[in-house]
C-alpha cells in the first residue's frame, strides 16, 4: 500500500510502497477515505517541543475515516464493512486514572499516528474497541471532523460545564477554537470568537457564517470582555494573560490549546479573583456519540471547513496548515 511517511528529517514527507499491516485477533484492517491533519501532527512535523517521544519514521493521522476490510476475533464479524473512525488516544484500562473513567489522561496513553502507525496510508489497522460507526446520515468529509469535535465535547462540557446563558470568550479560531464556540452555542452560550486580524479571512469569517459572533485583536491586546468562562485555544503563551483579563471575579478559563513555550502568569490577581484554572486534553470514549451529534446539527454546512488534498500533494497540506491558510486540511487516501 502507499503510505506518507514521516521522516526522521525536521518537516520531510515521503510517499513510499509499505507492507499492508496485519491485524491481530482483536483489530480490525480499515480501507481509508479520508484522514485529517491535526495539530499534533503539525507539531511533530517540525519536530515541536513536547514531541521528542514520536519515533520516526512514522506514519502519521488519527483523523481517519474508513471502511471495515477485515477484522479477527470475537465479534468481528459485526464490523466488517462499516464505515467507522477511530479514538486517537488508547488507553491501559488498568492505572489509577483509567479505573476512575479518566482515560483521555492514562499513565500509558497511545496516541494512533505518534505512538504508532496511523491513517495517513491506505490502509491501517486497529483495535476493535477503540472503533466508532459512523451514523449512517453524517457524509464521510464530515465524519472526518469526528475527533477534533470530541476535544471540544471534551473542554465545554466536561471540563467547562458551560450552561444556557453563559458569557464565553474562544480565543483562537483554529480547528479547535472553532468547535469549542460550536458546542457552546449549541448548549445556549453567549458565545464570542477572537483571532488576529490575520486570521479574518481563511478562519473567523467563517465562523460568522455559522452565526458566531467573532472579533479581532492585536497580539497580546487585553480585551476587557468580562465573560464567565474563557476557553484558550489559541496556543499563543503571549494570548494567555490577555485573555485572563476578560474574565469576571469567579470566572473560570479553560486551556485547551498546547503550547511551545512557557507562559507567565502572576497568581495574585488568580487569586484575588478566585478564577479556576482549567485545562482540558483529548478526549474520552463517550464524547464520540456527542461528537456526532453535534456534526449532525451542523452537517449541512460543516463542509465549508474541509480542504481536500490529494496524497501526492499531502506536503501542501501540511505547509497550507503551518502557514494557517486552510482551516481543517484532509487528506485523501
Ligand atoms: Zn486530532
Ligand atoms: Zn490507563
Amino acid at each position: 500500500m502507499q503510505a506518507l511517511i514521516k521522516t526522521p528529517n525536521v518537516k520531510e514527507l515521503i510517499i513510499q510502497d509499505v507492507a499492508l499491516p496485519e491485524p491481530a485477533p482483536g483489530e480490525a484492517l480499515i480501507k481509508v477515505g479520508y484522514c485529517g491533519v491535526c495539530g499534533s501532527d503539525l507539531h511533530a512535523y517540525h519536530h515541536a517541543p513536547g514531541y521528542e517521544f514520536v519515533e520516526m519514521p512514522r506514519i502519521l493521522g488519527h483523523e481517519l475515516v474508513g471502511t471495515v476490510v477485515s477484522a479477527l476475533g470475537q465479534d468481528s464479524g459485526n464490523w466488517l464493512n462499516k464505515k467507522v473512525v477511530a479514538e486517537s488516544i488508547q488507553h491501559c484500562g488498568t492505572c489509577a486514572q483509567c479505573q476512575e473513567q479518566r482515560t483521555n489522561i492514562c499513565e500509558h496513553t497511545q496516541v494512533m499516528g505518534l505512538h504508532f502507525d496511523g491513517g495517513m496510508a491506505e490502509y491501517v489497522k486497529c483495535k476493535l474497541k477503540y472503533l466508532k460507526e459512523i451514523p449512517a446520515n453524517l457524509p464521510d468529509a464530515i465524519a472526518v471532523l469526528t475527533e477534533p469535535m470530541t476535544i471540544a465535547v471534551h473542554a465545554v462540557e466536561t471540563v467547562g460545564q458551560v450552561k444556557n446563558g453563559d458569557a464565553v470568550l474562544v480565543q483562537g479560531p483554529g480547528i479547535i477554537g472553532f468547535f469549542v464556540a460550536l458546542v457552546c452555542k449549541a448548549l445556549g452560550a453567549k458565545v464570542r470568537l477572537s483571532g488576529l486580524k490575520r486570521d479574518y479571512k481563511a478562519r473567523l469569517s467563517l465562523a460568522q457564517d455559522f452565526g458566531i459572533e467573532t472579533f479581532t485583536v492585536d497580539e497580546g491586546e487585553n480585551l476587557r470582555e468580562q465573560v464567565d468562562i474563557l476557553f484558550e485555544c489559541s496556543g499563543s503563551s503571549r494570548a494567555v494573560n490577555p485573555g485572563l483579563q476578560s474574565l469576571k471575579k469567579g470566572g473560570k478559563a479553560v486551556f485547551v490549546a498546547l503550547y511551545e513555550s512557557s507562559t507567565d502568569l502572576f497568581l495574585t490577581q488568580a487569586v484575588r479573583n478566585e478564577w479556576a484554572l482549567l485545562t482540558s486534553y483529548g478526549s474520552k470514549p463517550e464524547d464520540y456519540t456527542r461528537a456526532f451529534e453535534i456534526l449532525d446539527m451542523f452537517s449541512s454546512q460543516l463542509e465549508s471547513l474541509v480542504s481536500l488534498y490529494e496524497l501526492n500533494n499531502a506536503k501542501n497540506a501540511f505547509e497550507d496548515a503551518m502557514e494557517q491558510k486552510v482551516l481543517k486540511p484532509v487528506l485523501v487516501l
